[in-house]
């Protein structure tokens, strides 16, 4: 049953209906399927109040320990893309758009989804939107970058996607070229640590990366993904003194642990 988790997100809640043997367990983001209730809608989602390595958290550049990691290995390429509106998100299904290596294992990027706003805090602050880049590494290995997004000038790289999103749930659209590479800071400074799916069922030992450095999209982009999902993002987790890392370009040189460069960037 613990095996039904390792396709892409939207895979992981058939797959748990399918194996519960009933319709597919409905949850959301507000109402009485929100968030702090996805624990007790099936017993498959067990993990989502029960867990104790879960995600999304809230990076603290002053708390987390700095130094002792080097940049992402990233070999993502243009390749063509599904934009689907899943019922909780855009979501762009990849079916040849590269990979990642981490901790010198090669997962392939599966799909690029996004969350409003970003699931992740740094320094307790959210940012207005958050892409996540879910990678899988065989059948179990799952990780995930996240990239945070602030309002600025408009992302021409996710301007095809955001000009069409599919309206309804279950409708989707071809993308015939996307590169993945294309919405990744130039910056490669990063938080590591384990955690969890941010949706139900909350499945551990996921790797997240979430890249320190945000990039930008406009008003009116933001604005076209809130009239789909106005807010589909999961509240904050304790962190349980998890370990928590961050790679810092400019402190590698330097002994691990004193790398403090968190002021003045
Ligand atoms: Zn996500």
């Amino acid at each position: 049953m613990k095996f039904t988790y390792f396709f892409a997100s939207i895979a992981v809640v058939l797959a748990t209906s399918a194996q519960a043997g009933g319709p597919p367990t409905e949850w959301g983001y507000e109402g009485p399927k929100d968030a702090r209730h996805w624990g007790q809608l099936d017993p498959l989602f067990k993990t989502c109040s029960v867990g104790k390595r879960q995600s999304p958290i809230n990076l603290d550049v002053a708390e987390v320990e700095k130094g002792g990691l080097k940049p992402i290995p990233f070999t993502y390429k243009a390749g063509p893309a599904e934009v689907l509106n899943n019922g909780h998100t855009i979501m762009m299904n990849l079916a040849n758009s590269g990979s990642a290596r981490f901790d010198g294992l090669e997962y392939r990027l599966v799909n690029v989804h996004f969350h409003t706003p970003s699931e992740e805090k740094i320094n307790s602050m959210k940012a207005h939107m958050s892409a996540h880049f879910f990678h899988r590494a065989g059948d179990l290995k799952l990780a995930v970058v996240a990239v945070m997004f602030k309002l600025g000038k408009e992302n021409a790289a996710l301007k095809a996607m955001f000009d069409n999103m599919p309206e309804k749930e279950g409708k989707k659209f071809a993308l015939t070229s996307f590169n993945p590479a294309d919405i990744l800071p130039a910056d490669p400074t990063y938080f590591f640590y384990v955690g969890s799916l941010t949706e139900p069922p909350c499945t551990e030992d996921v790797k997240w990366y979430v890249m320190k450095t945000p990039l930008e999209i406009s008003f009116a982009q933001l604005d076209a993904f809130k009239k789909l999902y106005r807010m589909n993002a999961r509240y904050t987790q304790a962190i349980n003194g998890r370990r928590i890392q961050m790679m810092v370009p400019d402190a590698e040189a330097a002994p691990a642990g004193t790398g403090s460069k968190a002021s003045g960037h």
